[in-house]
């Protein structure tokens, strides 16, 4: 608990949000703050959506969505779950492409060879010309994108113009690329297109192909409360407005609560930071300009929707209708989550298109998520520099704020910079001390 600076005057900080850019924020100035955590919902946002889930007489909760990450692309993520004692374990993430007839395209698998992942091709796959054609395809884009990703004009591309100009494979882009990078950053494939080039060939030539994916081994339950300690938190307070009142700001509850801080963090959706600041007219049209899109995720035990019997499938399954603007993707989290190997055999799918029976849907939850374009990345850019002039008291973070894929590591990215400008070290970043 804590440090022994709990008895010097700290100033007031107020953390609006608890999903991870909230959770990392506040751990990261409680040593230097007096931190106050507002959080809209019931629970620690980050944890808000999860189901328990009972077979063969044992309850396991299932985290929704369940979150996945490699190293390569979380350098921070990786270092926080580190320091503050996260237990990562590798998952499978395989994966079998099917049409809208439920005709399987493409079926991998991944086996480990050394430290590194090889995806080789499964069941018919083997003898499919179409899959080979596509096996092809996808390793002379990894070639060419490993090769590209140092140009200096991808700033000025959109990944859709990278894609014609650099050849890739159709079957490739339509099958393969396009839904797993749909379902990766929660959008539809024109989305997808949209964003800059530079920012999809980095997450893609971050070696996650060879180095394979990770989840935290006991979900959030285990995250959450090792990020929030030493700080006040209110649940079920959602903020109506923060505004500023002299040398500080007012947060306003959508109760009519109100309190004042020295520094405010807001670490919302740029949209839902956008509905609650008042005086900062800039900022507020600078986030109207961060786009975003809802999906939906759902928990269930239909067997009906896979293209195949479950036993011989990879984990994930992705339905890619022709004509559609998104993938529905199922992961069999029995396969994916050694935590609930050995249970009976339950799936999340995101964006389902197909009917889900409704006794087999044990939780259905909606979620927006903002995506990146060349604008918002400009937008992203004005805002940083807005909030870092000196005197600032008002602070943006959350998966938008930081030029990647708004995943964790974008959260996490964006609350070490805000906790950097107000002063607190960074304990993964941190010099030696100096010698008495
Ligand atoms: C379906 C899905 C699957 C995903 N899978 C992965 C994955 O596998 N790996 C990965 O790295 N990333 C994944 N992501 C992305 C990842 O979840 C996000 O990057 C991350 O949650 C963003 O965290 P955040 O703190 O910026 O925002 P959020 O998690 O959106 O947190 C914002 C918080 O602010 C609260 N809030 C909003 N308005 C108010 C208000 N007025 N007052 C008080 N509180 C408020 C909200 O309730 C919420 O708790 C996934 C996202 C989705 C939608």
């Amino acid at each position: 608990m804590g440090s022994g600076a709990n008895h010097r005057h700290k100033p007031s900080l107020a953390v609006i949000g608890t999903g991870i850019a909230g959770l990392s924020a506040a751990y990261l100035l409680k040593d230097d703050y007096q931190v106050t955590v507002f959080e809209s919902q019931a629970r620690a946002g980050m944890g808000a959506h999860r189901v328990d889930y009972t077979s063969h007489g044992i309850t396991r909760r299932i985290d929704i969505p369940l979150r996945i990450f490699c190293r390569g692309y979380y350098e921070n993520l990786f270092a926080l779950y580190k320091h503050i004692g996260v237990e990562i374990v590798t998952s499978d993430h395989s994966g079998i492409f099917s049409d809208e007839t439920g005709r399987v395209i493409l079926h991998y698998g991944n086996a480990r060879w050394g430290g590194a992942r090889l995806s080789y091709l499964k069941g018919h796959s083997w003898l499919s010309r179409a899959a080979w054609t596509i096996a092809l395809q996808s390793r002379q884009f990894f070639a060419r994108a490993r090769r590209d990703i140092g140009r200096t004009d991808l700033a000025d591309l959109s990944f859709g113009d990278y894609l014609q100009q650099s050849g890739a494979g159709h079957d490739f882009v339509e099958t393969v690329l396009l839904p797993m990078m749909s379902v990766t950053c929660t959008c539809d494939y024109q989305a997808v297109r949209d964003y800059p080039a530079e920012i999809m060939l980095e997450y893609l030539t971050c070696g996650i192909h060879e180095l394979g994916v990770m989840s935290a081994a006991k979900g959030v339950d285990d995250i959450v409360p090792r990020m929030l300690v030493d700080v006040k938190l209110r649940t079920n307070s959602p903020i109506a407005m923060i505004e500023p009142a002299g040398q500080q700001l007012r947060v306003v509850t959508k109760a009519g609560a109100d309190q004042c801080f020295d520094q405010v963090v807001v670490a919302a959706q740029a949209q839902q930071a956008a509905s609650m600041i008042f005086g900062f007219d800039e900022r507020r049209a600078l986030l109207n300009r961060i786009p975003f899109e809802r999906s939906s995720m759902s928990v269930h035990t239909d067997q009906e929707i896979l293209p195949a019997p479950v036993k011989r499938l990879s984990p994930v399954s992705y339905h890619v209708p022709r004509g559609s603007s998104r993938a529905e993707v199922s992961v069999d989290l029995t396969k994916a989550i050694a935590r609930l190997s050995g249970q009976q055999t339950v799936f999340q799918t995101w964006n389902p298109m197909r009917r889900i029976a409704p006794n087999r849907e044990l939780a259905r939850v909606d979620f927006t998520r903002p995506t990146v374009t060349r604008d918002s990345r400009e937008a992203v850019r004005a805002l940083r520099a807005n909030q870092n002039q000196p005197g600032n008291r008002l602070w943006l973070c959350g998966s938008y704020m930081a030029e990647k894929i708004p995943l964790l590591e974008a959260a996490v990215d964006s609350s070490v910079a805000v906790a950097e400008h107000l002063g607190a070290a960074i304990p993964w970043k941190a010099s030696a001390p100096a010698a008495a």
